[in-house]
């Protein structure tokens, strides 16, 4: 019996689809267009064995025009019958391959290797078995049906005789073409990033190192972003082993390690400094090279810092780099105003100057990335006070840098670091008018910077001080933005008793060398590559594909979990296994705050704290179980 299905139903694609109709100018299907990709595809067929469960073969191809890269592998139902096609847009035949074949015959045999296997009607199954639940499980699952379309793409190709060089051509031009999103966030999309596809393919040593190099340095990033130093310390040490010459994962290796110590630091620790707010915000986000658990201060870390940041410069001069490495140097003179045996001036003075000559005397230097240069000027101000020049410089650069795009939070960020410096300035002036710009400049930094922040009571305390001075009642703490349940930075990675991380995203390998094989293995979904690996003298459970997807944790013997009010130096707070319901819900907010929903079974329902990324059962009025997972919205 036939089942009547509607006509194209169902596609997969090269590529991640970000956002459609972009490009407003639309090619036209010529036949020069049609010639190159029927040649390539005819001989790519006549090497493809025919596959089982299609009764319409071979597939036909077609160019068509939709006005962005990609292309697609579906069927459609005629008369009950389910006939297979592919299709390829114009801009992929333009942009992506430049009408060479070689490049073509890997984009297209990837979408043949879509036919092969049969993705479309497996996704058709799991979609009437699931329905629109399991997200998590389910775009796992499509990333398994890109790596294997891939691999099949690439043996098809070389089998009908076309070139490596055609295959790293093709793999570098997806990756130009598309926005960049990292292994972490790729966990709530249905492709791998083009780096993780690239990694897979490669057998040879050198290859593959790079692209799981690039993959890295760009997880990396991310987390930096974010805030979660620890985690993109791991991602950068990965890269500086593979690639030592990498300078600039030496410098973000050194940025990650400072702001750890720099989390670490409490209100009492900055005021033996004696220094303004201090901000972050310089590390690289792309490798041109390549194309603290507890409070106070640690010494290692920052030592670790600075032999980072010192490694990266070494290799400038080792190498002859171009790149004068400002903000590396920058960074040395943050960590030498907040030096474990106290504030050392005079290093941070020397590197200061060798930053602010470099920008006087090299036109190239000025080219700096605005955000960059705003938190050089702010961090210097920081330690050598600020005059009015120094704020307009800053605020030039940093309403320069909310015209691009995605630069809002940071430049609001670094505004009201800068507001806090500012005010300290006009306070010791001693001008009456200047002390009651400064009163109005506090205020407006308790109300935007998070009062968890160890920079806040300082800030608070001057504020009171300076009221009195002036004659003026000072609002109360509670008068200031309180922060809420939604203010944590989310949970991306849980660790061990022994120190030891296991981070979401992580590659499954990884996490079997450092915890040794699981006590078991259980799969998901019978015949995929998706499995639980349980450690329970660990008390944790391990949900994986070639990546880590979750971590359950289930019994007594589980960490703890840690998490982190946003900004530097932000408060933390723990959850725990038999915690009590009502102590984690007035950190986190109630079921009324949360969705209810499955995670990984149908049967089993968790609250959801989607910012969070942490889900939660409860028993008897306590925590049963705490899952770290990225959860995809649907
Ligand atoms: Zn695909």
């Amino acid at each position: 019996m036939f089942r009547i299905r509607s006509m194209k139903l169902i596609a997969c694609c090269a590529a991640l689809v970000f956002s459609l109709g972009e490009r407003a100018a639309h090619a036209e299907v010529t036949e020069r267009h049609e010639k190159v990709v029927n040649e390539v595809f005819q001989r790519l067929l006549a090497v493809m064995e025919t596959p089982d469960g299609w009764e319409v073969w071979p597939p036909e191809v077609t160019v068509v025009d939709k006005g962005f890269a990609n292309a697609f592998a579906g069927f459609r139902t005629e008369d009950g019958v389910d006939v297979p096609y592919v299709e390829i847009t114009v801009t992929t035949v333009e942009e992506i391959a430049d009408y060479d074949p070689d490049t073509l015959a890997f984009t297209l045999g990837h979408e043949l290797g879509h036919l092969f296997f049969d993705h479309n009607h497996q996704s058709v199954e799991f979609r009437e078995k699931f329905g629109d639940k399991l997200q998590t499980i389910r775009l796992a699952c499509n990333r398994e049906q890109e790596l294997e379309a891939d691999l099949f793409g690439m043996q098809l190709a070389f089998k009908a005789g076309y070139s490596r060089q055609g295959l790293i051509k093709d793999l570098h031009a997806w990756r130009e073409n598309t926005t960049p999103y990292c292994r972490f966030e790729g966990l709530s999309v249905n492709h791998p990033t083009w780096e993780d596809r690239a990694t897979f393919l490669f057998d040879d040593e050198r290859q593959k190192s790079l692209w799981r190099s690039l993959s890295s340095f760009q997880t990396g990033v991310m987390f930096l972003e974010n805030q979660h130093h620890l985690h993109a310390q791991v991602c950068f040490e990965n890269v500086t082993v593979e690639f030592p010459e990498c300078y600039e994962a030496w410098a973000n290796l050194g940025y990650s390690l400072l702001m750890q110590y720099c989390d670490g630091l409490d209100a009492e620790d900055l005021k033996n400094f004696n220094i303004g707010h201090l901000v972050v915000g310089g590390f690289y986000r792309r490798p041109g090279s390549l194309e603290p658990t507890v409070r106070g201060v640690d010494p290692d870390l920052w030592f670790e810092a600075v032999g980072a940041f010192r490694e990266a410069l070494r290799l400038k001069e080792r190498l002859g780099l171009k790149d004068d490495l400002l903000m590396v140097k920058a960074n040395l003179a943050v960590a030498y105003l907040i030096h474990p045996a106290g504030k050392d001036v005079g290093q941070a003075e020397q590197w200061f100057d060798e930053v602010f000559t470099a920008l006087r005397n090299n036109p190239e230097d000025s080219q700096l990335d605005p955000l960059v240069h705003a938190s050089i000027l702010i961090n210097s101000g920081s330690a050598r006070g600020f005059d009015s020049d120094l704020v307009v410089q800053t605020l030039g650069l940093l309403a320069e840098a909310k015209t691009k795009r995605g630069n809002d939070l940071v430049a609001e960020a670094l505004e009201t670091a800068l507001q806090f410096n500012q005010a300290r300035a006009l306070t010791t002036s001693g001008d009456p008018a200047n002390q009651l710009t400064a009163l109005a400049l506090f205020e407006k930094y308790l109300d935007g910077m998070t009062s968890a922040s160890s920079w806040w009571p300082i800030a608070y305390e001057q504020y009171v001080q300076l009221s009195e001075a002036v004659g003026k009642a000072p609002k109360k703490e509670s008068e200031f933005k309180q922060l809420g349940i939604k203010d944590w930075r989310p949970i991306t990675a849980v660790e061990l008793a022994d120190g030891k991380t296991i981070g979401l995203s992580q590659p499954l390998n990884e996490v079997l060398k450092t915890l040794g094989p699981a006590d078991v293995e259980i799969p998901v979904i019978e015949g995929k590559n998706i499995k639980y690996y349980k450690y329970e003298d660990l008390g944790i459970t391990i949900l994986a594909t070639r990546e880590v997807l979750a971590v359950i944790l289930d019994s007594e013997k589980a960490p703890a979990v840690k998490i982190q009010r946003p900004g530097l130096g932000g408060d933390d707070a723990t959850l725990e296994m038999g915690m009590n319901r009502g102590v984690l819900e007035g950190l986190l907010g109630s079921d009324w705050d949360v969705e209810i929903t499955n995670l990984f079974q149908l049967d089993e329902l968790h609250q959801l704290y989607r910012d969070l990324g942490l889900a939660v059962q409860f028993e008897d009025g306590v925590v049963s179980e705490l899952v770290i997972s990225v959860v995809p919205l649907k």
